[in-house]
């Protein structure tokens, strides 16, 4: 329809298909389905034993250039790219999104369900609580944060002996260790299963974390811009004797409140490949620092097997299907300016056995290609052993505008002239330093790569001509303008042909880095290669955070640099593609669990605030119908 009507009104307008129908139609059994309500449902990773010997099929990125805070449409290119593969060019093809948190929707973005003819419906019940993962993440995450400061109340206030004998309880006049104190009991190095045997330093050694208070490293979460919870102080009831501790998020150097996707169990969620290995990961989450220098996980809290069990069904893959009933999945959605922004790896995995040889899976990365495409590469794919075939590079005319010389773009004011009216010397500008620069950063992993020029109504034919000619001219394998917001599936088929054929050529990849490199080199070479910089600089704290991490045997692994998306550099207002800027490293952080190392680059907050006129002044429910407006 023209014009385009509102999200909400084009999803509502379309019946989504039984999703037991949608899994008869991909090949899945009945027994591996779990329904949640009518059009959604959790896939079982029995699955993937069922199709281990199935071929995989290709495996297509989207990324895209630097963004304005508006996006530039990677989520509708990804279900538009999908429509038209599987709908009009009849291939198997799959869509992997990340779930939405509920800060952006009710807060300045809305929601990530796609938009205009590309969506994926429901999207009322894509943007809202879906299966109830984040809620899961929220509620493991706060077990721990709970486990923590209780754990150090009761060493506070109770005896070596004490401790030890509530820890360890006397059933039926027996006292024995569960397996979760049997591990802990071997990482101190106690080969005993007695309790009894045990010497009085070794009682104390097991009993107590020692846990130093300002070294937790453990925020609080929560799946709301809630910029009243960046600095709190718990512990101020007279039950807790005084044990207060003042907790702020705001530059993430201390413990405090975080909004839940950007929690190390949600970067697990994504990166875990089997319930094993995310309850290994859970275990390995160190929370703090001991006070003689030790870390602390979740497993000598004695909380990783209740960890597990409160995760146990969110590991599972919600499927969902686009407009035109072609098959989605929604897993996981860790932030990717701080954690590594990309969907889960066994959404992935189970896409790609169930497309098979011929068929397409399509996943999309967050922010501009220098952040979600970086970490998919280099921490997703080493996790996950998978190798892309192809990147879609999203650019939109008016985000290359910005980045030629542009007036700035802020959400929610009208857009400058500029955007509006033609202006080729803008766009070219944009093309030959963002667009430019972003292709050459997925050159640096040898996979092909195919521009997407998102079409918006106000684009003229010459500039998206410009974009084509400039982004060839700049070693994309091919660029294409798509209509898939304005005309669905067909209006993305030239973009399905071209990277149909971008897949039939080899993808030669390899990873940036060698992670047995030293941190620093890690870091140093990201901030060379990827964003531009002539260096890095430590703070003494990052330095001293290195080398602590490093005798922790923590050295070898990958670096999730939490850094604006809004530029290359870590300045936001640099625009283009910025040189002759030095980056400067604030402070060093771990995931063990997740398995990367974060450096914090420049300010960053981990909890997003409300602004004055926030999203959810326009979602409303008419109780009669039960029909949702203003989600978009
Ligand atoms: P990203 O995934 O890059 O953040 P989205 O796909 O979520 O971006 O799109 C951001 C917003 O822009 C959504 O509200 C979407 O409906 C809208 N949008 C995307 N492409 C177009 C287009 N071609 N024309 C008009 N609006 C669009």
């Amino acid at each position: 329809l023209t014009p385009v009507p509102s999200d909400i009104e084009i999803s509502r307008a379309q019946t989504p298909k039984p999703v037991d129908q949608l899994a008869e139609e991909i090949g899945l059994l009945p027994e591996e389905l779990e329904p949640y309500g009518r059009s959604k449902a959790k896939v079982r990773l029995s699955v993937l034993d069922r199709l281990h010997t199935q071929p995989d099929g290709k495996y297509v990125l989207v990324a895209g250039i630097t963004p304005t805070p508006l996006g530039e449409g990677k989520s509708t290119v990804t279900i538009g790219l999908v429509q038209a593969l599987s709908a009009h060019l009849k291939l198997n093809s799959f869509a992997c999104l990340r779930q939405p948190s509920q800060g952006p929707t009710f807060g300045v973005k809305g929601g990530a369900a796609g938009g205009g003819y590309a969506q994926v419906i429901p999207m009322e019940e894509f943007n809202l609580h879906l299966t109830g993962d984040i809620h899961a993440i929220t509620a493991a995450n706060n077990l721990v944060a709970a486990a923590i400061d209780a754990r150090m109340l009761h060493e506070a206030t109770q005896s070596d002996k004490a401790l030890f004998n509530r820890l360890v309880p006397s059933v039926n006049g027996v006292r024995r260790f569960s397996p979760i104190q049997i591990s802990r009991l071997h990482r101190l190095g106690i080969n005993k299963t007695e309790p009894a045997s045990l010497t009085p330093q070794e009682v104390s050694a097991f009993a107590r974390l020692d846990l130093d208070p300002s070294k937790i490293t453990w925020q609080r979460v929560v799946d709301t811009n809630d910029r009243f919870l960046r600095k709190i102080t718990v512990g101020q009831a007279s039950t807790e004797k005084g044990q207060l501790r003042e907790v702020c998020s705001i530059h993430i150097f201390t413990t405090g409140f975080d909004i839940a996707v950007a929690s190390e169990i949600m970067a697990i969620l994504a990166l875990a490949d089997s319930l094993e290995d995310m309850k290994n990961r859970l275990a390995r989450m160190v929370v703090g620092t001991s006070r003689s220098g030790q870390p602390v996980t979740a497993e000598d809290l004695g909380v990783s097997g209740a960890l597990a069990v409160l995760m146990k069904d969110a590991i599972k893959p919600t499927l969902m299907q686009t407009l035109e009933g072609s098959p989605v999945f929604v897993h996981a959605g860790p932030f990717a300016n701080i954690a590594h922004g990309n969907s889960s790896v066994l959404a992935d995995k189970l896409a790609l056995k169930l497309v098979g040889r011929d068929g397409f899976v399509v996943t999309e990365a967050g922010f501009g290609a220098d952040i979600g495409m970086e970490k998919f590469f280099n921490i997703k794919c080493r996790a996950s052993g998978l190798r892309p075939d192809v990147m879609v590079l999203v650019a939109t005319v008016r985000a290359l505008k910005m980045h030629g010389g542009g007036p700035n773009v802020t959400a929610g004011a009208p857009l400058p002239r500029e955007y509006i009216d033609e202006n080729l010397s803008l766009v070219s500008g944009g093309c030959r330093s963002n667009l430019r620069k972003q292709i050459q950063i997925a050159h640096l992993f040898g996979v092909p790569v195919v521009v997407a020029v998102n079409v918006f109504k106000t684009d003229t034919q010459a500039e998206i001509d410009v974009v084509c000619q400039l982004a060839k001219e700049c070693g994309a394998s091919d660029a294409v303008p798509c209509h898939h917001w304005a005309q669905g599936g067909r209006g993305s088929l030239e973009l399905a042909q071209a990277v149909n054929e971008a897949a039939s050529r080899p993808s030669n990849f390899q990873f940036l880095y060698n992670t047995e490199m030293p941190t620093v080199e890690k870091i140093r070479t990201i901030a060379q290669k990827v964003y531009g910089a002539d260096d890095i600089e430590l703070s003494p704290e990052a330095k001293a955070k290195i080398d602590y991490y490093s005798q922790q045997g923590y050295g070898s692994l990958p670096i999730c640099m939490a850094k604006t998306h809004l530029s290359l550099s870590h300045m936001p207002d640099k625009k283009g593609a910025p040189t002759g800027f030095i980056l400067p490293i604030r402070d060093v952080r771990a995931s063990i669990g997740a398995g990367f190392i974060y450096p914090l680059v420049g300010t960053m907050s981990t909890m997003p605030g409300l602004p004055t006129r926030p999203c959810f002044y326009d979602i409303d429910l008419d109780p009669v119908t039960e029909e949702i407006t203003g989600l978009f």
